[in-house]
């Protein structure tokens, strides 16, 4: 291993990017973050941190702080136009949404942004405009107008990740998945409960209201949209577009309306997936939603961001090469992203009835799917072995602890 401490630049503080700083900053990196924005962006619904992720978060020693930061919801509730319940799955039952580590999303980034900033070097309010590599090095030139040289570059800054774009043009492939969402934080209501509160409307319209921590409740709206409209959608049409998908929608549509009306933290955007066919060139690489994004349905963006900035780190670690380091990332954390995001046959739209009689079905099956027969069923088949659950589809997570300057694990 070099004795030279390895200089890395990461894009995007969020998810990925702080889980990659902590690891590399402990096995003895010299990291900085550039982040677009000025601050943490702390919007978002829950996330979940399960799998193999939770035995990472463990390793990281921040498990504690994400059970404290549970948002409390107690599972989740199908609900009809006048918020009577058609379905309940209870937190505990086998067939819930709510995880066990359920946390908002910023919580999170809060958690690791703690956890990393004494270590790591953090630009904010600054993003990478170009950069080029050599045998030596990779330069950076940066929208404020500085420059800087780094061993490595990662872009961990997301979906529509500019830095990717910049490293690899446009080999990377977003694929839409057909629908449209957006998070925002609303007051919260006499109707808002321990429960999440699902609603399905028809025109394939689906509305989602869940509890957090902080006294306030976390909205989604959700519509199927044909990819060519989609494409045509510019900044300013989200919220007039939100207003119209609203309109005849029923149940608290009208109160979603007002919300999206005066919401300064409004997070709009198609569903999709990135395709890539590799995650380096040289010394480029990318992590996380940036790499891989399962999409949101899959329910394992978080997952995949922290499994995936974990091998990084320590694969990096691992090799003396950066050049064998990458392989092996991407070698041990590929097969587990394809699978995650090889969503089921009829994902998303399976859950978004176009018509009257189609949302009366979805309803009547997730009864049915709910009542306490098909539970006990499901119970039997479900069973599983925790040990087994936070693995790679069944492969172990590889053990990096040891090759920590200090004791990490
Ligand atoms: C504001 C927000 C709200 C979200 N809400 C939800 C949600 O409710 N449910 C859900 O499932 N997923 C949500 N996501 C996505 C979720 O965080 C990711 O799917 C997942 O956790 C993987 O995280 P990531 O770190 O790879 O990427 P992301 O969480 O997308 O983070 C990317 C980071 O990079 C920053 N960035 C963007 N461009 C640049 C640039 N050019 N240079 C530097 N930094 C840049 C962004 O500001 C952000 O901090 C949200 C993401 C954001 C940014």
């Amino acid at each position: 291993m070099e004795n030279k401490k390895r200089k890395v630049l990461i894009a995007g503080a969020s998810i990925a990017g702080p889980v990659l700083a902590y690891w590399l900053s402990k096995f003895g990196f010299e990291v900085s973050i550039v982040e677009r924005a000025p601050s943490l962006r702390l919007g978002g619904q829950s996330i979940d941190v399960n799998g193999p992720a939770r035995r990472v978060a463990e390793w990281m020693g921040i498990l504690d702080a994400i059970k404290a930061a549970n948002t409390g919801e107690v599972g989740t509730q199908w609900v009809d136009k006048n918020n009577e319940v058609t379905a309940s799955f209870p937190k505990e039952g086998a067939a819930s949404l709510t995880q066990e580590l359920e946390i908002v999303r910023g919580d999170l980034v809060e958690i690791l942004y703690n956890l990393t900033k004494n270590d790591v070097e953090y630009l904010f309010d600054d993003q990478i405009e170009s950069l080029e590599q050599d045998e030596q090095e990779a330069r950076v030139h940066f929208a404020r107008g500085h420059s800087g040289s780094y061993d490595l570059v990662i872009a961990a800054d997301g979906i529509r990740s500019k830095t990717r774009k910049l490293m690899f043009g446009d080999e990377p492939e977003f694929r839409y998945l057909g629908m449209c969402t957006a998070y925002l934080t609303i007051e919260k209501a006499e109707t808002d409960t321990d429960w999440a509160r699902w609603y399905t409307a028809d025109d394939s319209r689906v509305l989602l209201l869940r509890p957090d921590r902080q006294g306030t409740t976390r909205a989604s709206i959700n519509f199927l949209l044909p990819e060519e409209e989609y494409h045509k959608l510019e900044k300013a049409d989200h919220k007039p577009l939100l207003l119209e998908r609203l309109d005849g929608c029923g149940w608290e549509a009208p109160r979603l309306a007002r919300e999206v009306e005066k919401s300064d933290d409004l997070y709009f955007d198609g569903i999709g997936q990135i395709k890539a066919p590799k995650w380096s060139a040289g010394r480029f690489a990318m992590v996380g939603d940036a790499a891989c994004c399962p999409s949101p349905v899959s329910g394992k963006g978080a997952t995949l961001a922290i499994v995936g900035a974990y091998i990084l780190g320590g694969e990096l670690a691992r090799h003396a090469d950066y050049r064998d380091g990458l392989k092996a990332y991407e070698s041990l954390m590929r097969p587990y992203a394809e699978s995650v995001q090889d969503l089921p046959p009829g994902v998303p739209r399976l859950a978004y009835p176009k018509t009257a009689l189609g949302v009366s079905i979805v309803n009547t099956v997730m009864g049915v799917i709910a009542s306490d027969a098909v539970q006990k069923v499901a119970g039997l088949f479900s069973k599983s072995d925790p040990e087994e659950e936070m693995t790679m589809d069944g492969k172990p997570l590889p053990e990096y602890g040891m090759l920590a300057p200090g004791n990490v694990s």
